[in-house]
């Protein structure tokens, strides 16, 4: 079928919503009619080709959330008309990382999928030319339309409006998971967050959740700091006007904290996140590190201590976690339309990945089917 899909064609080349073929689901994928789609900063990492070669030509997007239109053979978690969350590693539940219990690091999905490809290493996207497309981090949910593989797919509650509901699978689970898989806070433990856009609101958000005192939010964007408050933040420090932010953050937690979330992904933010925390605290890099760039931290600091710590998508069970985190959202104690500071439609994408290129906002959510999304058009500033 046809379908409107933002393509990125090459990274010198503006992201552009154009014409696209997508086949019909195979054994073991789903066909998803997309309601609404999250912006994240690693689509800009993707757009910019700061992920590494040979990741395009492709339809972009890995955050988003639909319904089910039709199922290939062997699909049974899912039926049609069931609404879904997607998630970004469909994980095989075979290989030596899934039964180790460690599922965000499937080996088939990094196998087959690391370039954009679906389970069985084809792709069900190309071009009108016949060109093939890839499935951009294996989920290419800027479009109308997405086939993913059966494990990507995750039924969540149909009372949570799917606008919100295109949160979860990246920005929600991705924050969380770095707070309760990863640095595991608990209560009275004190957090730093360095980045307060879409993911790291979700750090501030599950610190709360679990208790975490003082919170502070750190950014060089007044607005973020507001959502940040707004998210659990006790304390900001706007890094435009405080030229001593870690001296700032370390003051406010006597002596810095026991846990500081990097959620940027640059060298010297990560060195912020390692001097922000106390002896024998953990930085935890959240933020997506373009490819080929190193980070450094003064070694003989180890000596007290100090941890550094990589996560990947939350660090947990993804897939197993969306349904909970989706209840979360129903019962008020997560804010999932509190983060979202711009909505658009699908050929509102270029605008978006430009906003976060200059740092602007937090999330962009793109409405791509206004029916299915259940967006009341409250608020709507595209
Ligand atoms: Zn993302
Ligand atoms: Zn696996």
């Amino acid at each position: 079928m046809r379908i409107r899909a933002a393509v990125l064609r090459h990274p010198s080349q503006p992201v552009e919503i154009e014409e696209v073929e997508l086949d019909p689901p195979k054994a073991r994928e789903v066909l998803v009619r997309v309601a609404a789609a999250g912006v994240c900063h690693s689509d800009v990492r993707h757009a910019d080709g700061e992920l590494g070669p040979g990741f395009w030509p492709a339809v972009m997007g890995h955050e988003g959330a639909g319904v089910v239109e039709s199922v290939g053979a062997d699909v049974t978690h899912v039926a049609p008309g069931d609404h879904v969350a997607l998630c970004f590693v469909p994980a095989c539940r075979t290989c030596r990382y899934c039964i180790a219990g460690k599922p965000n690091l499937c080996e088939t999905v990094a196998a087959h999928g690391a370039r954009g490809m679906l389970m069985d290493g084809t792709s069900r996207l190309r071009l009108p030319d016949g060109t093939t497309l890839q499935h951009g981090l294996r989920t290419a949910c800027f479009a109308e339309r997405t086939v993913v593989a059966a494990g990507g797919a995750v039924r969540i509650p149909a009372e949570l409006p799917l606008w919100q509901a295109a949160l979860l699978g990246c920005g929600v689970v991705t924050g969380m998971g770095a707070v309760r898989n990863v640095a595991r806070v608990l209560p009275g433990q004190s957090v730093a967050v360095i980045g307060s856009g879409g993911v790291g609101l979700q750090v501030i958000a599950a610190a709360r959740l679990a208790g975490a005192a003082p919170i502070v939010a750190l950014d060089r964007v007044a607005e973020k700091l507001v959502l940040a408050q707004a998210q659990g933040a006790t304390h900001t420090v706007d890094a435009t006007e405080d030229k001593t932010p870690v001296t700032t953050i370390r003051k406010i937690t006597g002596g810095g904290v026991d846990y500081a979330f990097e959620v940027i992904g640059r060298p010297e933010t990560i060195r912020m996140a390692w001097e922000a925390i106390r002896p024998g605290g953990t930085a935890v890099v959240v933020g997506l590190v373009p490819d080929g760039v190193e980070a450094t931290v003064p070694g003989n600091e180890f000596l007290s201590d100090k941890s550094l710590v990589g996560t990947y998508y939350g660090s947990g069970d993804p897939a197993a976690e969306l349904p909970g985190l989706a209840a979360l959202a129903l019962s008020g104690d997560l804010d999932l339309s509190g983060v979202v500071t711009q909505v658009d439609d699908l050929d509102g994408v270029q605008a978006a990945l430009d906003r976060l290129r200059r740092g602007e906002g937090a999330r962009t959510v793109l409405i791509v089917d206004e029916a299915l999304a259940r967006y009341e058009g409250v608020g709507r500033s595209g």
